[in-house]
């Protein structure tokens, strides 16, 4: 019973939640989510940005 990442399918123990622009809150690898990072494509969901745009 393990999370696959929601982009490439990759089963991992360790997938970070990350809110996509497109595809909502996801779980992703960290090669994906330092992709999508680079892409600009991911919302902070941590670090307490709740306001400030
Ligand atoms: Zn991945």
């Amino acid at each position: 019973m393990s999370l696959k990442c929601a982009i490439c399918g990759k089963e991992e123990y360790t997938l970070l939640r990350a809110n996509h622009k497109e595809l909502g809150t996801i779980k992703l690898c960290t090669v994906c989510w330092s992709k999508e990072q680079s892409k600009n494509k991911l919302l902070s969901l941590e670090g307490g940005s709740c306001c400030c745009r």
